[in-house]
């Protein structure tokens, strides 16, 4: 066979590593379809802002500040604060509510953790669009309803799951973490106005009761009160929605989730309540990943 000329040598390199490259973009294109598959989600999901006693935030900073860092959140990311629970602030009402709710928090975001860019999405015109260019969403407690409602108007249900879906970081808090559950009705708040729909993120398979409060007989006894327990009213949700889990998050806790992993955070136990079966305990800094199979307890 006659010598390959330099020419056709050249060219049988070349197909060589246009193949080795097609190769290559092929296991790109491969990595990425696991990747997107896998739904690399980061959520702290807290239960209540505020300690009895304490300043705003003040026991959740180290979780705030640790979460940010995992995630290489940096001085100059964005973030983009929902204030939409936020309806009576600081002696101010609904819709002067969210400047003075976004200057609370963001002050926090600043004075401990050194965040520069912090920003209310109430601002833009386009909050789809400040969503889409946030590097973290950060969604603040108050008025579930109210939150909700807002959310749903303004397109941000759809467009905050797109978001979290993509690996984008988020935290919430109170009303912030009921809305990362399938729906919203495991809320302690009042129906104060009513939105288009009940169904929320689902980012999570599991429904949470923030400020989960244990059952005080001695205090109702004490006090005369006859009406329901915390506990009634969630036995109430599990008989008509007898699939679900209910996760009782007491104060100072957290769900911490990476991937498709979830941590119980704070120093303190989370209940686990489901139609028919007995509530489960869980200790802090427990791995509870099989709540996202919503596997059964
Ligand atoms: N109102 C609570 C909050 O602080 C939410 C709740 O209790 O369901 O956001």
């Amino acid at each position: 066979m006659a010598a390959p000329t330099v020419g056709n040598r050249k060219r049988s390199n070349n197909c060589q590593a246009f193949s080795g490259e097609v190769k290559s973009f092929n296991l790109i294109l491969y990595l990425c379809k696991d990747f997107l598959k896998s739904k690399p989600m980061r959520l702290l999901l807290i239960s209540n802002s505020t300690n009895f006693g304490e300043t705003y935030l003040a026991w959740a900073c180290n979780q705030i500040e640790f979460f940010c860092l995992q995630n290489n959140l940096n001085p100059n990311s964005r973030i983009v604060f929902v204030p939409f629970a936020g309806v009576n602030i600081a002696g101010k009402a609904y819709p002067e509510s969210y400047d003075a709710y976004e200057a609370r928090v963001q002050k926090v975001f600043f004075e401990k953790f050194g965040f520069a860019n912090f920003t209310s999405v109430h601002h833009y015109d386009d909050k789809v669009k400040a969503i889409n260019e946030a590097d973290c969403i950060v969604v603040g407690g108050g008025n579930t309803f109210h939150l909700v409602a807002e959310m749903h108007r303004y397109g941000l249900m759809d467009a905050i799951r797109d978001r979290a879906l993509a690996g984008i970081p988020y935290i919430g808090w109170s009303a912030g973490s009921n809305v990362a559950c399938p729906t919203l009705c495991t809320t302690n708040d009042m129906p104060i106005v009513q939105p288009a729909s009940f169904k929320t993120l689902n980012l999570v398979p599991f429904q949470i009761n923030p400020h989960y409060l244990d059952p005080h007989p001695e205090i109702d006894k004490m006090i005369k009160h006859g009406g329901e327990t915390r506990q009634d009213r969630i036995n109430e949700y599990l008989a008509v929605n007898q699939k679900m889990v209910v996760v009782g998050l007491r104060e100072a806790t957290s769900l911490w989730v990476n991937d498709n992993k979830m941590t119980l955070k704070g120093g303190k136990k989370m209940i686990v309540m489901q139609y028919g079966k007995e509530a489960v305990e869980i200790e802090p800094n427990t791995d509870v990943s099989f709540l996202l199979g919503n596997a059964q307890v």
